[in-house]
């Protein structure tokens, strides 16, 4: 078994030690006759340092321990070490210390839970970053914690002596340790925070409780087990605190406030958030409701255009039907179509008149007076007329305004009442 130098000087960093037996495979490591180096246990995290042997330095990566009480150092380079060879140990003394504030403070801090409130740690977590213990506890009241954030503070103020003693469990219960460990073993190791706490682990831990440092209690959360308390110590806590203040600052000047305005201004901008989003999802409902009604607006324009073009044909086919049959020394036999349409707009006269020249051969002379007294002259192509011609002449007569091409033309009158004679007299020259 190797023998845990940290067990009775957590603050010793260099050592030296004799290869017991070289672990091959994926991950190299050693195992030494005595080591200084903490492997990884109750939620202490492990050490990391260098072993020198013949002018070589590894460095150590993991300590870790078995369930046989094995540890473990994991070293890189994988280097050829037989067992027997010395080898000179250092620990990163910065990480040590910085494990032993974090793991000190938790002993103070759980014993003040229990001191204050009868909570026990039922777990310790040391991360990268922060710490947290699980409480046994239903719940844990803002007063609660900040009553236990000043307990733990004061003792660290008050410097108390931090020792390690040695019990068998009898002597241990007899003590009033406040935490024995589940497994069963000869001899316990104690620390003894003078008259504040007194509890079995196998921990590095600081010589007096000033060297802890501050206790920064942060988040509290439900865990499955009660209540989770986040807490950093000793430079962890400086660290963090500034970085806060840091964020704090950051979050200031966006808002052009000072720090204690922020939790108003969050609260300000997060109101006036959601009026915007509010009034964006009604202009959002009103621009799909007139899309809504701009599609059936659509639909039913072409709906009546459809209907209009169909009406537009059977009249056509109607009106040349009854119509008379023209015969001319200028062309072959053709229809004749001359009407007045006082309900029906230009729009639809004009497509009637196509429809017309499209059942031919026909010549179409009507006229809308619904609006604008208008008349359009359409012809078959192919017939020998002139309607772009025809209709100048019978506007000239008149004083209308318009004009067209061979096959079709389009003018208005000054008065509905001329639609009549204008008609009779572009009939009348058909005549000749
Ligand atoms: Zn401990």
């Amino acid at each position: 078994m190797t023998s845990r130098l940290y067990y009775t000087d957590s603050f010793l960093y260099e050592f030296d030690a004799a290869v017991c037996e070289v672990v091959c495979g994926e991950r190299p490591a050693v195992i030494l006759d005595q080591t200084a180096f903490y492997p990884t246990s109750g939620g202490q995290a492990f050490d990391t340092g260098y072993l020198e042997a013949n002018g070589q330095k590894l460095r150590v990566t993991e300590v870790a321990e078995d369930e046989q009480g094995t540890i473990l150092h994991y070293i890189d380079p994988a280097a050829s070490l037989a067992p027997g060879t010395r080898v000179r140990g250092t620990i990163d003394a910065a990480r040590r210390r910085d494990h032993m504030q974090q793991h000190s403070g938790q002993h103070v801090l759980s014993a003040a839970f229990v001191g204050l409130f009868a909570m026990p740690t039922v777990s310790f977590h040391m991360g990268e970053e922060s710490c947290t213990i699980d409480l046994q506890a239903r719940s844990l009241a803002p007063a609660q914690l900040e009553e236990a954030g000043r307990l733990a503070n004061r003792v660290i103020t008050d410097d108390r002596p931090v020792e390690i003693r040695f019990a068998s469990l009898e002597e241990a219960r007899a003590l009033g340790v406040r935490k024995l460990p589940e497994a069963q073993r000869d001899k316990l190791r104690l620390i003894d925070i003078r008259d504040f706490d007194l509890t079995a682990c196998g921990g590095t831990h600081v010589r007096s409780t000033g060297q802890i440092g501050p206790i920064l209690l942060r988040k509290t959360e439900n865990a499955r087990q009660g209540v989770r308390v986040e807490f950093v110590c000793g430079e962890r806590a400086v660290t963090a605190a500034q970085r806060d203040y840091a964020t704090l600052v950051e979050a200031a000047a966006v808002f052009s406030a000072h720090i204690s305005d922020v939790p108003q201004q969050v609260r300000r901008a997060q109101g006036e958030l959601k009026a915007a989003q509010k009034t964006q999802q009604k202009l959002l409902e009103e621009l799909a409701e007139l899309r809504r009604a701009q599609g059936e607006l659509k639909a039913a324009q072409k709906t009546q255009q459809k209907l209009l073009e169909e009406l537009a044909e059977l009249s056509a086919a109607r009106l040349v039907a009854e119509s008379t049959l023209r015969h001319s020394s200028r062309s072959d036999p053709f229809r004749m179509v001359t009407k007045v349409f006082p309900d029906r707009d230009v729009a639809f006269v004009k497509l009637l008149a196509q429809k017309i020249a499209a059942a031919g051969p026909a010549v179409a002379l009507v006229a809308s007076t619904s609006g604008p007294p208008t008349l359009v002259f359409c012809q078959t192509p192919g017939l020998p007329f002139n309607m772009g011609a025809l209709l100048k002449d019978t506007l000239a007569a008149a004083g209308g305004r318009g004009g067209g091409a061979r096959d079709f033309a389009q003018g208005s009158l000054p008065d509905g009442a001329q639609v009549d004679g204008a008609l009779r007299q572009a009939l009348g020259s058909f005549a000749q």
